[in-house]
C-alpha cells in the first residue's frame, strides 16, 4: 500500500457508502479507463476471474459451446468456461513470447470449423505481464470472425506497440488480487468497447434485477460487483501504478544484468514494439534439473521461487479437452522459474537469490 489507499477508505466510512455502490466505484474506473485508453468502458468488479465468467457470457458463451485458450496460464483463465458448460481447446505457446502461438491457432480454428463447432470465443493470455502477438492473433480473430476475451490479468501497466494492454480484445480483464501488480486485496475488473456492454455488465454483476418497483429477475444475475471500500485501495494504488511497473522492471533488469553470462539461465526479452510490466521475473534454466536445484537451494535459504503456470492442457480437471500442441508450453513448464519479484524487493535481497543460482550453476558446471 502506498498510504492514501486508508484516506479513500476513510471517506467511504464517513459518508457510510459501503456497499458496492459508491464515489470510490466510479472514481477507480475512471482512473482505469484514462490509463488504459479513451473510450474504453470499465466495469469494476469484484474478481478478475468473474471479469472471464461475464465477459465470456457477453460474448455469447452456453452449454455445448468451445471456447479457444492458451494453456500455459493460471487456471482463472478457463475454469469459467467450465462454469457455462463449454468446453476448452487449448492451444499451445510461441517461443517469442510464451503466449498463444497464432500458427497453432489458425489450426485449431480450421479443425473445429471442420469438424462444425466454431469456436465461440478466443482466451488470449498477456502471461507474466509480456503481451501476446497482439497484430496476428486479431488478423486471425477478424478472419474467422471470432471475437478475443483478452486476459490482461497481469498485464496491467504493459504495452504494445505504445497501446496498453487490456485494450485489444473485444473485451478485457483486469484482476486485482492479492499477488497482482496493483491491488484491491480481491477485486478485478471487465473492459469494454462501449457503454451498452459496460451496464449489461453490471446489470448481470448486481443480479440481474429487472427494472420494477419490486424485485423481479428475468435471467440469472450473479454477485460480481466490486465494493465501494475495495475500490478506495484501487484508487490509492492506481497512484502509484507506474512506479510499481518501473520497480518490477528494475528489478528484472538487475536479475539479467547479473545473471546473463551464465550458460545455463535465459531470459524472455521483449520483441520490438513490446513493452512487459514485468509483473514476475521469470527465468529459463537449460534443464529440469537445473532449475529443480535452483528452486530447492533458495528453498533452503527460505527464498520462495516458484514454478510457471503448469500448463492446462496437463491439469487432472481439463483431461477431456482438445488441444493443439507442439511441446513448447510443456518445456517451458519444465525449465522456468518464477525469481523473488515483488515491488519493494531490495538490491541485498536479489543479491542473495544472484548469489545462491551462481552457486548452484557453477558446481553444476564443475561437476561436468
Ligand atoms: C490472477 C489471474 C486471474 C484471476 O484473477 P482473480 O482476481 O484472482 O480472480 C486470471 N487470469 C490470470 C492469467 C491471472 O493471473
Amino acid at each position: 500500500m502506498c498510504g492514501s489507499e486508508q484516506d479513500y477508505i476513510t471517506q467511504a466510512f464517513d459518508k457510510n457508502w459501503i456497499a458496492p455502490v459508491g464515489n470510490n466505484i466510479d472514481v477507480f474506473e475512471n482512473l482505469l479507463c484514462n490509463f488504459i485508453k479513451e473510450d474504453t468502458h470499465v466495469a469494476a468488479l469484484n474478481s478478475g476471474t468473474a471479469a472471464i465468467h461475464l465477459g465470456l457470457l457477453l460474448l455469447g458463451v452456453s452449454k455445448g459451446d468451445e471456447v479457444i485458450c492458451q494453456s500455459l496460464t493460471f487456471a482463472a483463465s478457463a475454469n469459467p468456461i467450465l462454469y457455462l458448460g463449454a468446453t476448452p481447446i487449448f492451444v499451445d505457446s510461441e517461443r517469442d513470447t510464451w503466449n498463444l502461438s497464432p500458427d497453432l491457432l489458425e489450426i485449431a480454428i480450421k479443425d473445429r470449423i471442420a469438424k462444425g463447432k466454431k469456436p465461440k470465443a478466443i482466451i488470449a493470455v498477456h502471461l507474466y505481464g509480456m503481451p501476446y502477438k497482439v497484430n496476428k492473433i486479431r488478423n486471425l480473430a477478424d478472419k474467422y470472425n471470432i471475437p478475443i476475451l483478452e486476459d490482461s490479468a497481469e498485464a496491467l501497466g504493459s504495452k504494445y506497440k505504445g497501446d496498453k494492454c487490456g485494450s485489444f480484445g473485444d473485451l478485457g480483464v483486469f484482476s486485482f488480487n492479492g499477488n497482482k501488480i496493483i491491488t484491491t486485496s480481491a477485486g478485478g475488473a471487465l473492459v469494454a468497447k462501449n457503454l451498452e456492454t459496460k451496464n449489461r455488465a453490471i446489470y448481470l454483476a448486481t443480479q440481474a434485477r429487472d427494472m420494477a418497483p419490486y424485485y423481479q429477475h428475468s435471467e440469472v444475475g450473479y454477485n460480481y460487483r466490486m465494493s465501494n471500500i475495495l475500490a478506495g485501495i484501487g484508487r490509492g494504488q492506481m497512484e502509484v501504478l507506474e512506479n510499481r511497473v518501473q520497480s518490477r522492471r528494475d528489478i528484472y533488469d538487475y536479475y539479467k544484468d547479473r545473471l546473463q553470462n551464465i550458460p545455463e539461465i535465459e531470459f524472455l526479452d521483449e520483441p520490438k514494439d513490446y513493452f512487459s510490466n514485468r509483473w514476475l521475473s521469470c527465468i529459463l534454466t537449460s534443464s529440469f534439473e537445473i532449475r529443480e536445484r535452483i528452486r530447492l537451494a533458495l528453498e533452503k535459504e527460505n527464498i520462495d521461487s516458484r514454478t510457471l503456470w503448469k500448463p492446462l492442457h496437463l491439469q487432472p480437471i481439463f483431461q477431456e479437452s482438445p488441444s493443439f500442441l507442439d511441446g513448447t508450453s510443456e518445456d517451458i513448464f519444465q525449465r522456468g522459474l518464477c525469481l523473488p519479484s515483488g515491488s519493494n524487493l531490495t538490491e541485498e535481497e536479489q543479491e542473495r537469490v544472484i548469489s545462491i543460482i551462481s552457486y548452484v550453476t557453477e558446481k553444476v558446471l564443475k561437476l561436468a
